[in-house]
């Protein structure tokens, strides 16, 4: 038994040449009302229960939802006067049960819902955040959050220079528990839930939980939005994200591979990335892989640089990568190494472990969460051990010419390509750019 309410109240005023009339949620995508395309994504995701609020045009609405004779229970309630999405939801949380989804009226989304209750029950906090990278980090509200998945903070655009924080967007899909809203009904008669109820309830110690997503969710508010989307509709991207379907991934080393090898990289200053690296992730992105970074940091076990130093660096490496709208799916390190006796080492992380590459953790751990096909995917790095660590995942590999190119000599290894960058390694994979 599975609640959600839909925020179906927006008039749609920047849509209304493509309305003839019609309130925004009954919007045509692609031949079908976007409101019918929500609830069969909820529907499919165990959703019975569906609380529509509506204001806009609802007499509409509801005459739309009794033609289409859905398979759950579906209930209007008007909304009243505008109130923001949070003051609406606290306006009705008496009618809400004790768990519920928050979806968006705008929002064309097709996501395995049941994964992300599971998470959310799993985590036990008071809401969790659908979570996204996008392609243009630098002017979007960015949300900081732990290495372990829990929300740290909201940091909404413009932010002051050189703030490193990690692409993750709020993509305004939530999994919410009345209790934990309840205490707000009265204090907020008015507000969002991205801009003023999730900040002030961290604030105030609430536990939030991240739950990052490849899957698709857009906001289709505008024509040029909704035509991006209706093509992607009919081109089967939107279905193929949807994390049912096994995944293919592209595995891409950091040091040597996207930014100058210089050294073990302690601080985000000497990061450097090579100037071809972000469009070359790009066209991974745009070629429906997903790519993550799998990286050996064994400056951790030394001791010369800890898990926010490299959160800094990793920060810094997405924000540049999303000046040319690239993005990673999934970041992995490995924090340990193996030979003891170094000064200021820590000692906890001067082990053996199955993560360190050419071990194959950090890349079975990835296709757990990803889902992914490792059949279908491939491996681009610098050194022998990516290359070696590709074979044992039984990945496909592309050794690249810069950073080690090959010459450490410390695996046997047979790379199937080699090419002089990831430039040209994401041209054997994608083909070349048109
Ligand atoms: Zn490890």
């Amino acid at each position: 038994m599975t609640q959600a309410v839909i925020l179906a109240g927006g008039k749609g005023t920047r849509l209304v040449s493509r309305l003839n009339g019609k309130p925004k949620p009954l919007v045509d995508v692609a031949g079908v009302p976007l409101l019918k395309r929500q609830i069969e994504v909820l529907v499919r995701g165990g959703v019975d229960d569906i609380v529509l609020l509506v204001n806009h045009a609802a007499d509409q609405i509801e005459a739309f939802i009794a033609r289409e004779d859905f398979p759950c229970r579906i209930e209007l309630i008007d909304d009243g006067s505008p109130r923001g999405t949070a003051g609406a939801t606290l306006a009705c949380l008496d009618r809400l049960r004790e768990r519920f989804v928050v979806v968006y009226g705008d929002t064309l989304f097709d996501i395995n819902l049941a994964h992300m209750l599971d998470a959310h029950a799993a985590a036990g906090g008071a809401a969790t955040l659908l979570l996204h990278p996008n392609d243009h980090p630098a002017d979007s509200d960015l949300v900081r959050l732990s290495s372990d998945g829990w929300i740290e903070g909201f940091h909404s655009y413009p932010r002051p220079p050189g703030a490193h924080l990690r692409n993750l967007v709020n993509a305004a899909f939530y999994v919410v528990e009345r209790a934990a809203l309840a205490p707000w009904v009265g204090r907020m008669e008015i507000g969002d839930f991205a801009k003023d109820l999730f900040p002030e309830m961290l604030d105030e110690g609430a536990k939030l939980r991240g739950y990052v997503s490849y899957e698709y969710i857009k906001d289709i508010g505008t024509p040029a939005r909704l035509d991006k989307a209706e093509r992607h509709l009919t081109s089967g991207v939107v279905e193929r994200a949807r994390r049912d379907h096994k995944q293919k991934a592209v595995f891409v080393d950091r040091d040597g591979t996207l930014n100058e090898l210089h050294g073990h990289i302690a601080r985000a200053a000497d990061l450097t990335l090579f100037p071809f690296a972000g469009a070359a992730l790009k066209r991974l992105n745009d070629g429906e892989y997903r790519v993550v970074l799998v990286t050996n940091q064994p400056v951790l076990a030394r001791g010369e640089c800890d898990e926010n130093g490299l959160a800094d660096i990793h920060a810094k490496l997405e924000a540049e990568l999303g000046e040319d709208s690239a993005f990673f799916d999934g970041l992995y390190y490995c924090p340990h190494h193996p030979h003891r006796g170094y000064p200021g080492e820590v000692p906890e992380l001067k082990r053996d472990c199955a993560c360190r590459k050419p071990g194959t953790g950090m890349v079975e751990q990835a296709a757990a969460d990803l889902n992914i096909d490792l059949s279908q995917s491939w491996m681009i790095g610098d050194s022998s051990a990516d290359i070696a660590m590709a074979e044992r995942a039984g990945l496909r590999s592309i050794l690249v010419r810069t950073g080690e190119g090959g010459r450490d000599g410390k695996w046997p290894m047979a790379p199937d390509h080699v090419t002089d960058s990831i430039a040209e390694a994401v041209t054997i994979i994608v083909g070349p750019s048109v």
